[in-house]
């Protein structure tokens, strides 16, 4: 037993890593991580002990007040030669699109050798994808604990409109100054506690998938995401007080999910069914030209949704003749037909997705469900262990203030539908959207999620 969750954050990112019972060397090596108050006067000191000499600080106009002016001060006050960049907002918000990457290229100074970003998941996204392309290490001084891609390798990025999960590198350097992200609009502390609840579903889904499909699980590793994850459920309560208790264990369960990720080298600690109701309203309101809400507020909607949906797959009872059924009637043409009504121009890459990831393929559909069927035992454990009360959860997220309802985000009904319909086909991970498929059981739990999306 590794027990991680007892070990402090900074033994978590030590270089020489982990051996697991689970057969994996866990690793997530960073130069310095620090969480608390006042850490940012630490900045001179990470840069240091990141081997660096001068870093090129990223931010925009809001992070640039929050802590970008305090962070390129207290290092020019070290001795450390800084060049400073403002990405320009023009009175918007900055996006993690092709733009805002090729103005930071085109300011970058060549004899700097670090990005350091100030900011959170925008300005973080950005830096990684310019340091991995420049070979340059990426550091972040968050200014907000909106989400949980802080010590994460990968980017969720624009790219030609269309919304795409970037790999790359995670950041060598974290500082989270509690006493700068407790100033955050509130809207993005809720945007943490959203990222951090949805952890109950990926535990549970990712304990499914492995049941299910054999995909790797490890145990040490859903233990650390649960521990961190109670710390932030316990203190939720102080959120709209600001309280530090609060901010600290939000900031630092983020952090860990990056760490949990880095260690499981997938997303499934992180991110399940609920996830996929936010990839799929941006990639709808990037269709339309629409603005769409923070992450973290869309995936916390996306978790209350799920422990909707969860209330009737505990009443499930799985029937072959069914499953066979359903999917008989669900022809090549009608599933193509779906995808390009839920998908629009995305519809394509989908589809390709599917002629590698073969999902629809007869002899695997089968093979999945006698599976499901042999272990629903094991699945409805996993339910059970891992999803809270559902009423106990939902009082505590309205109770801080933060949206729980599509509505309140201005997602109408139809789209959350549409998105629980198409999340099977987002990507190829096995969710519990995609064993309701396997039994079946699509269409009627997209007619309860409309009947109770709003209640
Ligand atoms: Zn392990
Ligand atoms: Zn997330």
């Amino acid at each position: 037993m590794m027990d991680f969750a007892s070990l402090p954050l900074t033994e978590l990112i030590r270089p020489e890593g982990f051996d697991c019972p689970c057969g994996k060397h866990h690793v997530c090596a960073m130069d310095y991580l620090a969480i608390g108050p006042g850490v940012i006067s630490q900045v001179p000191d990470m840069v240091r002990a990141m081997g660096c000499q001068k870093p090129f600080v990223v931010c925009d106009q809001n992070t640039y007040e929050a802590a970008g002016e305090k962070v390129a001060a207290l290092l020019r006050a070290a001795g450390i030669e800084t060049v400073l960049y403002i990405i320009p907002c023009a009175g918007q918000k900055i996006a993690p699109a092709e733009w805002e990457v090729g103005s930071v290229l085109m300011h970058y100074d060549p004899s700097c050798d670090l990005l350091l970003g100030v900011g959170s998941g925008v300005v973080n996204d950005i830096c990684k994808v310019v340091g991995n392309a420049l070979g340059k290490k990426s550091a972040i001084v968050g200014t907000a604990p909106s989400m949980d891609g802080y010590a994460s390798n990968s980017s969720a990025m624009e790219i030609n409109h269309v919304k795409m999960t970037l790999f790359n590198r995670a950041p060598k350097g974290i500082l989270l100054d509690t006493d700068i992200l407790c100033r955050a609009p509130m809207r993005m502390l809720w945007a943490g506690l959203g990222d951090m609840a949805a952890k109950y579903i990926a535990l549970c889904e990712w304990r499914m998938s492995h049941i299910v499909t054999g995909e790797y699980y490890c145990e040490e590793v859903a233990a650390l995401m649960r521990a961190a994850l109670k710390k932030v459920v316990d203190a939720a309560e102080g959120i709209p007080q600001r309280k530090p208790a609060a901010i600290q264990s939000i900031a630092e369960g983020l952090v860990i999910s990056g760490i949990a990720m880095a260690f499981a080298e997938i997303s499934r600690p992180a991110s399940g069914t609920e996830h996929y109701f936010s990839h799929m309203w941006e990639m709808m309101a990037l269709e339309r030209n629409q603005p769409y809400d923070l992450h973290g507020i869309q995936v916390g909607i996306g978790t209350v949704l799920m422990l909707k949906m969860y209330r009737k797959f505990r009443q499930i009872t799985p029937d072959e003749k069914q499953a066979e059924a359903y999917w008989q009637q669900m022809t090549p043409e009608k599933w193509e037909a779906q995808i390009r009504r839920i998908f629009g121009k995305t519809a394509p890459e989908i589809m390709e997705m599917e002629r590698q990831g073969k999902k629809n393929d007869p002899a695997a559909h089968r093979e999945r469900l006698q599976r499901i069927i042999t272990h629903w035992d094991g699945i409805m454990a996993a339910v059970s262990e891992e999803l809270p009360d559902e009423k106990k959860l939902r009082a505590l997220l309205e109770k801080t203030g933060m949206p729980t309802k599509p509505s309140q985000i201005g997602i109408s009904v139809e789209d959350t539908v549409n998105a629980f319909v198409g999340a099977r086909d987002a990507r190829l991970k096995y969710l519990s959207c995609t064993l309701l498929w396997d039994l079946g059981l699509t269409d009627e739990f997209a007619a309860y999620l409309a009947q109770v999306a709003e209640e």
